[in-house]
């Protein structure tokens, strides 16, 4: 399935059940703040561009866990082209 198509509301719902769980031991990286993870599936109210090219959050410090954790599991990493964090295989 390709990426686009996971982007639904399920998806995000599922992550936010989900979000409770660890963080998988294969990810590494580091979110370099493409802003992809906060247009799933809408853009976030709280999203901010300053111009610079990067995205900014009005909530960081209080945001919510499925943000905090994102891309928690491999599944779940529907923003691989652009995003900081990959995953090693198992
Ligand atoms: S997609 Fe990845 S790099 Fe982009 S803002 Fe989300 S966590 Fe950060």
């Amino acid at each position: 399935m390709a990426d686009q198509e996971k982007n639904t509301w399920g998806a995000r719902i599922k992550r936010t059940f989900t979000s409770v769980l660890p963080v998988s031991a294969q990810r590494r990286g580091q979110c370099i703040q493409c802003g992809a993870c906060c247009k799933l599936p809408n853009v976030c109210p709280f999203l901010k561009s300053n111009g610079d090219g990067h995205i900014y959050c009005r909530i960081y410090p209080i945001r919510p866990l499925n943000c905090r954790k994102y891309p928690r599991t491999p599944s779940e990493h529907i923003t691989a082209d652009t995003c900081g964090f990959h995953f090693e295989d198992s």
